[in-house]
């Protein structure tokens, strides 16, 4: 049986291959960001190709409009040649590597530590309270805490929040550094303006307005409408999350807060884009067209969306608990998949947004040089013919 290490090596080999095909073909010009890049280089190299796959949004609009797709010789993928390539990104980039292949490449390895967490957050509470006081009302101010001291929840989630943050920076750097390797010219300021439009609205997922073909050949704007209810979903309860902190660290209210709270009301609306994002993307998952489908990156993809959705879910039936005897049991089940989500962040598609947006950026920076390339090449002729005209003037 062929290992991952050799198939992600056929994979850049072919994926070198179809590049070279498409940038002689040239159909698909105008697509996406994806195939801007590709006119602007002659050769592709691995890292290039790294670039590319996390440039791509997976709308499908070339596949379909691709004539040299299966049965014909060519074999003309690029959505699953680069989902398969974003796959090995998360591999190659992950910190420590050989997690980024226990937690990330083996979707059994990410539901065990998944599973474990919410085990040993039910263990630490059923030790800590009884049976009897875990199945206790617990109701006012500062409930939460009684069944999980404060100071343990802060300590647990600000190691695993740091753990977070320092996987994704040390990937990104490696990551940048290989996918800028050849480039001379900087970032500027508009480059990152660019870049975080393009990926606040999804850009590269509006077809010019008739939606990506995806799940099938018919354009449809429901992905993107899902993506941006699953993005701004989990803004909104970070942002909840944080106005927590401050209520109960800064002016010492602690939760749970009522209903009508700022911090519930964004976790509510956060909850249910979440819940809405994550269940329409998997629905549209099991829909898409199995041939330009990548099965690993379907896998892991998968697995992040449902460990996603098992957070937002958990989160909103505690909110409607919260005042039964089941508040403990829930409260345990939904930090421990919290817990999880972030020790794994580093390996699985969570990540993809830091690839993902690092490569926005650096292809704003392309266009901008590209443009005024262009301009510089429009003006040219404009500046002989004054050149000479003066020099006419000039001899009269
Ligand atoms: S995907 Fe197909 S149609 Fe598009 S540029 Fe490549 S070869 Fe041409
Ligand atoms: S699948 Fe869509 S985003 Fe990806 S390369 Fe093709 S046109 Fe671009």
């Amino acid at each position: 049986m062929q290992s991952n290490e050799s198939k992600d090596l056929d994979l850049m080999e072919d994926g070198k291959r179809q590049m070279e095909l498409c940038n002689a073909c040239r159909y698909c010009e105008g697509y996406c960001a994806v195939w801007r890049a590709i006119e602007w280089r002659r050769d592709f190299t691995d890292n290039d190709m790294t670039y590319l796959a996390n440039l791509c949004h997976d709308c499908r609009d070339c596949y379909y409009a691709c004539p040299f797709t299966t049965p014909h010789e060519f074999g003309i993928n690029p959505p699953q040649l680069f989902a398969g390539l974003r796959e090995e990104t998360y591999r190659k980039y992950a910190w420590p590597g050989s997690w980024g292949k226990a937690l990330g490449e083996k979707v059994a390895g990410f539901w065990l530590v998944f599973i474990l967490f919410i085990v040993v957050m039910l263990g630490g509470i059923f030790a800590k309270n009884g049976v009897s006081g875990v199945f206790q009302k617990y109701t006012g101010e500062g409930s939460f805490y009684q069944i999980f001291p404060e100071t343990l929840m802060i300590g647990i989630f600000s190691v695993l929040g740091l753990w977070m943050v320092l996987g994704w920076a040390i990937g990104a750097s490696k990551y940048w550094r290989d996918i800028r390797s050849s480039k001379a010219e900087k970032v500027s300021i508009q480059d990152i303006k660019t870049a975080t439009k393009y990926a606040l609205s999804l850009k590269f997922l509006d077809g010019e307005g008739a939606g990506c073909t995806y799940p099938s050949e018919e354009p449809a704007k429901a992905r993107r409408i899902y993506h941006h209810l699953l993005g701004y979903g989990f803004l909104l309860n970070f942002a909840s999350t944080t106005l927590a902190a401050f209520y109960a660290h800064v002016l010492h209210i602690p939760a749970p807060y009522p209903v009508y709270h700022p911090v519930v009301i964004l976790g509510i609306v956060g909850g249910i884009g979440l819940i809405i994002g994550t269940s329409g993307l998997l629905y549209l998952k099991l829909k898409s067209d199995k041939e330009v489908n990548d099965e690993r990156s379907v896998k892991t993809g998968s697995a992040f969306t449902v460990a996603l959705l098992t957070v937002a879910f958990t989160g909103m039936v505690l909110l409607i608990f919260r005042d039964s005897a089941a508040m403990g049991v829930l409260l345990a089940i939904h930090l421990g998949s919290v817990a999880a989500l972030f020790f794994t962040a580093p390996y699985t598609k969570f990540s993809h947004f830091v690839y993902r947006y690092l490569a926005l950026v650096n292809f704003a920076q392309e266009e901008r040089v590209a443009h005024e390339a262009e301009t510089a090449q429009k003006a040219k002729p404009a500046k002989k013919t004054i050149a000479v005209a003066g020099g006419v003037a000039s001899k009269n």
